[in-house]
């Protein structure tokens, strides 16, 4: 809906704080399919993804603390004959494993850029209306400037309503879109397959996350630590060693098990392309889909109060207290030190409840697509394979073509 670059799930924060930024959403990418290994490929070529296989991807057990990197984990499963199981310890199966570079959605703006496509970035659609005499959409929507922080938004004025043109087809590529009370929801008419199309997306429901993001200055050593380092070091190395990190990790990325609140952490700053001369370290941790839920109030209705600063402040005792025990068995004390930045985003839709199982949905009556995670399964394959199937659907329909999917 555009308040920041392209991205959707896959945005990526940008503080005003020491210029920071927080892979919130998508954390990282494997490809499992032969056409979205291609297309991988074709963004790695495009440097809008980076290869992510050195870096240090383990489970981490948070009732012993274990260790347990990739490599080990996926010959272990092999001798227990045992399939990785769903969510973040995906990120452990064999196959190639890359990130967004520099940033997550590097990846979206790489395809926003190379389809040559006017994207608009600063468009919420609200109303979409069917003339079947001509087959056309007109959308009307509302349009601001972007704004980068919440504090930017809160001044804007108050969104106008605007015509936002006659299209020949018409591709909803959120779920939300078929949600009444969500902010993507687009009221369609003139036709009643749109409606219909709407009706099933609005059964697919969802399941919300919360991400605690969180940034460590380095400490630098004490001086005499200073002196020797310095004079053993060399160069660049020797910055390095002046310092040292706050919070040191035996990994750079776990999908952790045994933590009833916490499912995946990750040092943000240590993935490809994101290096600090000032040696800064965020990272990215996020809850349990049970833990969020517990977190996550809804109105009596079921739909989510705004996600303002006051809100999002109460959840961060709650996430950092959670990543504090999890990550206990490894810190001195079992206490983690307090971040110079800390913040929460709450993810209201992360992932799709109940998938429908097809690529996309159309409506060849109305020239009407609609695809998404929510057709196949959550996950970067799916989202990108659905919109393709949308995609391909919508060229048939507008070329007249009297197919089914
Ligand atoms: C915290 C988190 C971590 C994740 N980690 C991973 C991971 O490591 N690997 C992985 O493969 N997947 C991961 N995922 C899932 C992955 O990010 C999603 O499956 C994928 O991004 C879905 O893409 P999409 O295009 O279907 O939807 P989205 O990315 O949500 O895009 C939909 C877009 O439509 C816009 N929109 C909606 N309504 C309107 C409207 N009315 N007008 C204009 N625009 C509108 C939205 O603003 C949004 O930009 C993660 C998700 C979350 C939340």
């Amino acid at each position: 809906m555009g308040k920041f670059a392209p991205g959707g799930r896959l945005t990526t924060r940008r503080t005003t704080w020491q210029g920071l930024q927080f892979d919130h959403g998508l954390q990282f990418v494997r490809p499992t399919s032969d056409i979205f290994k291609a297309i991988c490929e074709e963004w790695l070529v495009a440097g809008a993804l980076a290869p992510w296989e050195q870096g240090a991807v383990v489970r981490y057990d948070a009732a012993s603390g274990t260790v347990t990197p990739r490599t080990q984990w996926q010959q272990q499963q092999q001798q227990q004959g045992a399939a990785s199981d769903a969510g973040f310890l995906d990120v452990l199966a064999p196959g190639p494993l890359y990130v967004g570079c520099p940033s997550s959605d590097a990846i979206t703006s790489h395809i926003a850029a190379a389809s040559g496509a006017t994207v608009r970035n600063d468009v919420k659609v609200a109303k979409a209306a069917y003339d079947p005499s001509t087959q056309q959409w007109l959308l009307e929507g509302a349009v601001r400037a972007p704004a980068r922080t919440l504090a930017d938004l809160k001044q804007q004025p108050p969104v106008t309503p605007w015509n936002l043109g006659v299209y020949d087809g018409l591709v909803l590529a959120d779920k939300m879109a078929g949600c009444s009370g969500t902010p993507g929801y687009v009221e369609l008419s003139g036709t009643t397959a749109g409606q219909k199309m709407q009706q099933a997306m609005s059964e697919v429901g969802s399941t919300p996350l919360l991400a605690l993001l969180m940034a460590y200055q380095p400490q630098e050593l004490p001086l005499e630590q200073q002196a020797a380092a310095a004079a053993a070091g060399e160069g660049g190395q020797q910055q390095q060693q002046l310092v040292k990190q706050v919070l040191d990790l035996p990994f750079d990325a776990a999908a952790v098990t045994n933590s009833p609140e916490i499912s995946w952490i990750c040092v943000d700053s240590s993935k490809p392309g994101r290096a600090r001369a000032d040696g800064i370290q965020s990272v990215v941790a996020l809850a349990t889909t049970e833990f969020a839920a517990t977190l996550v109030q809804r109105n009596p209705d079921g739909s989510l109060p705004p996600q303002t600063p006051e809100l999002l402040a109460k959840l961060v005792p709650p996430m950092f207290g959670a990543l504090q025990r999890a990550l206990a068995p490894l810190l001195p004390c079992g206490k983690l030190q307090e971040p110079g930045f800390v913040q929460v985003h709450r993810w209201g839709a992360a992932f799709p409840a109940k998938p429908f199982g097809s690529p996309c949905l159309k409506a060849d009556t109305a020239r009407l697509a609609a695809c998404g995670d929510f057709c196949m399964g959550g996950g970067i394959e799916n989202a990108v394979l659905s919109g393709q199937a949308a995609a391909e659907a919508m060229c048939e329909m507008l070329a007249g073509a009297d197919s089914r999917l």
